[in-house]
């Protein structure tokens, strides 16, 4: 018998995967090259040649029983070290060694921070649209989600409708830029306004609300767009990264938290994620990834792949009369559904052989989320059925 808790999270898991089986099916019957599968974050651009070489010069260089080892839950001092001063460098920061932890990807980071910080019917605050796994990394815990709704001109988090969703019981509020699945750049002036509502509510209510910068699409921004460093804005922000998207690494489970000094109870919360780390049964991060990933750490992928898809798929969806924002970040678009339901609008995609997630999927009906972490030809070949797909609606 599995818990109840788990047989919520096996249902909803379950539309992720019908929607996988599906693109196997629409692929026995049409042939792979003719299913036009949107659906998957999963990058298509390969992992830099520096990470081969680095992978290859730790084997080779390091002692295999240091590489293969245990070492400290929190990750190796000299790596936690190199993320430290390659932050400082970009980010004018100061930290050591002592405020990363090395995780298992942003879930894992997410995990432990939750782990770490939430009692049970602790509040922790998204803005729709969401990535969907933060309602389980929050309830895994015994947190509460609670949602924003969506500002749909801009994806730019609804700052009034946030005001009024914190209370005392608000003990993390989660923020996604560059953001999935919008793509939008979460911009200084944003920031700078959220920053002052949690100043004003942690003075207010006397407790401390911690801001939990989600960034696996930190280095993927498009046409020279920066990203602020959000503890710049605000002292209470934990940053949880992930190299899974920059380096195109996501199998191999890698990324960090940064738990600044400057934060209330700094000092507990590094003791305790280094002991949710241990605990969850992670023990530590990927020992081998650690180490390489240390050397790589001025690379990224190769973002100008990304950036033709990203500027082929818009014209191409804007001629065929959808419409979106223009994503500055990560790898998605999300389009505006031309019919209400775009669930709807999803099956009549799939007799297109167009795989598109609905919005629903991430707290916001009405839009259609597309992944153009795709080869360029796919996106190419696409095109005619989107082209078909939106005769219906003229
Ligand atoms: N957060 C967001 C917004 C994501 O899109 C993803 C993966 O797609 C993750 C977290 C999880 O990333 P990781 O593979 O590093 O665990």
């Amino acid at each position: 018998m599995i818990s109840e808790k788990m047989q919520g999270y096996v249902k909803n898991s379950s539309a992720i995967r019908a929607m996988f089986e599906e693109g196997k099916r629409l692929a026995s019957i049409y042939g792979a090259e003719n299913v036009y599968d949107f659906s998957l974050g999963n990058p298509n651009v390969p992992a830099p040649e520096a990470v081969k070489e680095a992978a290859l010069h730790v084997l080779n260089e390091e002692d295999s029983l240091m590489v293969h080892g245990y070492m400290s839950n929190s990750g190796y001092e000299d790596v936690r070290k190199a993320v430290a001063d390659s932050l400082n460098n970009r980010f004018g920061t100061h930290y050591d060694e002592s405020n990363l932890v090395m995780t298992v990807g942003a879930a894992g980071g997410m995990n432990v921070i939750f782990k770490t910080l939430l009692n049970p019917g602790d509040e922790v605050i998204a803005f729709a649209p969401y990535f969907g796994e933060y309602r389980a990394y929050v309830t895994n815990y015994d947190g509460v989600l609670k949602v924003v709704s969506p500002n749909t001109e801009t994806f730019q988090p609804n700052l009034e409708a946030f005001e009024e969703l914190l209370t005392e019981k608000t003990k993390a509020v989660i923020v996604n830029t560059p953001n999935n699945p919008t793509g939008v750049v979460y911009s200084a002036e944003t920031l700078r306004n959220l920053a002052e509502i949690l100043e004003k509510k942690q003075k207010e209510y006397g407790t401390s609300i911690y801001l939990i910068s989600d960034e696996p699409y930190r280095e993927l921004v498009y046409g020279g767009v920066e990203v602020p460093w959000i503890p710049d804005f605000y002292w209470n922000t934990i940053v949880g990264y992930s190299f899974s998207k920059s380096l195109s690494l996501p199998g191999e489970r890698i990324g960090y938290l940064v738990l600044p000094t400057e934060m209330d109870d700094s000092e507990a919360i590094k003791n305790a994620a280094n002991v949710a780390t241990r605990i969850l049964g992670y023990v530590n991060a990927p020992s081998f990834f650690q180490r390489v990933v240390a050397r790589c750490l001025e690379e990224k992928a190769d973002i100008a792949y990304y950036d033709r898809n990203r500027e082929t798929l818009y014209e191409g969806l804007r001629k065929a009369g959808l419409s979106c924002i223009k994503p500055e970040g990560a790898f998605y678009l999300f389009v505006k559904s031309p019919v209400e339901d775009e669930k709807e609008f999803c099956e009549e995609a799939k007799k297109q052989n167009l795989l598109l997630v609905p919005g629903s999927s991430f707290a916001c009906p009405g839009y259609v989320r597309l992944a153009y972490c795709v080869s360029y030809e796919m996106i190419v070949r696409s095109l005619p059925h989107f082209e078909e797909l939106m005769k219906k609606y003229r």
